[in-house]
């Protein structure tokens, strides 16, 4: 049975992990952190295929979420309990440009509604007075309860997991190493010429008002994602491609993020803070495709999940599977390829 060593336990590695399984290697995740204690166990858990301002459908959006869906509906099983909310996602227009563009998705994306002013009003109280879209196929992710139980899954097929720190030169004991080490990748001389740019994203944990409870999350400009607590939820998020460090800095943090969900929540000071999170995004330079390929015999890479690591993780997985199973990067769609 081929051995494969997979450096990073976020969703990038296990949700290939899942698929190795299923194709019958012998899986060793390497990850100092354990699991999801990177970047992916502090997401804020929102996942559907119509990210950004315009929310246009991704590059095979329905298809990646179908992935997902999979791989959060085993985790609960395997857990015993729901690691998700799947009550949908409402983004609020809050431009014009947003309008036009959110009516047009209305249009022609089944999952999509279209809510008038009232309508948003009448469902979130404290929201500004403006309509939107309800993406029925949304859902909120609770990421550290997704990974265990993605995790769970994994283990009982035979998984390892190894809570350390790796170079790829010093696992000479596998067939076939993948790094899906984050922003780890900034450290590996494996990755110096791979074309991706960092940011980091800081998040607000906060207690929200008993009076909000729509049940679903809303995005705007920033957004508000449920949390697993009922009392609890994030706001988020800030995107810094200059910074001086990569730890939590509460004081920037909630000057940029209530000035972006105030201007769909303007309620905003009603939610009490209780914690600032923060990860690095790893992005392609050149659009919103992750990066899959082979670097060099035996070493592979699954990179550049940017803000679409919970979209992305599961078919991103079962593409790189197939194309180590073959030994060919061709198995691999040209828009992702190294
Ligand atoms: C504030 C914020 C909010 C976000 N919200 C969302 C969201 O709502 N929905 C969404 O889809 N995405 C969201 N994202 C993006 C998402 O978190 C990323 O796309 C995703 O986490 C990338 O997963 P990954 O597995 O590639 O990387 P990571 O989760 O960073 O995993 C990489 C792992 O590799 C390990 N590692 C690094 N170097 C080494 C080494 N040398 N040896 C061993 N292990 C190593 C690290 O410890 C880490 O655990 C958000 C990001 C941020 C910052």
């Amino acid at each position: 049975m081929p051995k494969i060593a997979i450096v990073g336990a976020g969703f990038s590695g296990l949700g290939l992990c899942y698929h190795l399984l299923q194709r019958g290697y012998q899986v060793t995740l390497f990850d100092p952190k354990g699991i999801g204690g990177g970047t992916s166990g502090i997401a804020s858990g929102l996942l559907h295929p119509y990210p950004g301002a315009s929310a246009r459908l991704s590059w095979k959006g329905h298809e990646a979420l179908k992935e997902a869906e999979l791989l959060i509906e085993k985790a609960g099983l395997a857990l015993g309990r729901e690691v998700a909310r799947r009550e949908g996602i409402l983004h609020l227009a809050i431009s014009e440009k947003k309008k036009e563009a959110f009516l047009q998705r209305a249009k022609t994306q089944d999952d999509v509604e279209w809510w008038d002013a009232e309508t948003c009003h009448e469902r979130v109280r404290g929201a500004h007075f403006c309509p939107g879209i309800f993406i029925r196929s949304g859902q909120t992710v609770h990421p550290k309860l997704y990974l265990q139980g993605l995790w769970e899954v994994c283990q009982k097929q035979g998984a390892q997991l190894e809570k350390q720190k790796v170079d790829v030169a010093t696992l000479t004991g596998f067939d076939q190493v993948v790094i899906a080490a984050g922003s780890g990748i900034r450290k590996m001389k494996e990755c110096e010429n791979l074309n991706v740019k960092f940011n980091k994203g800081q998040l607000l944990a906060c207690t929200k008002p008993s009076y909000f409870n729509p049940g679903f999350s809303l995005v705007g400009k920033g957004y508000l994602a449920m949390s697993e607590d009922e009392d609890r939820c994030y706001l988020g998020s800030t995107y810094e491609h200059e910074f001086v460090t990569e730890q939590p800095c509460l004081g920037h943090a909630t000057e940029k993020i209530f000035s972006q969900v105030g201007q769909f929540l303007p309620s905003f000071g009603a939610f009490e803070v209780r914690e600032c999170l923060s990860g690095m995004r790893v992005a392609n330079r050149k659009t919103y495709h992750p990066i899959v390929g082979k670097l060099r015999d035996r070493v592979w890479v699954l990179t550049a999940m940017g803000s679409r690591g919970l979209l992305y993780h599961g078919l991103m997985g079962k593409i790189l599977a197939g194309a180590m199973e073959a030994d060919d990067p061709l198995f691999i769609p040209e828009e992702l390829r190294l």
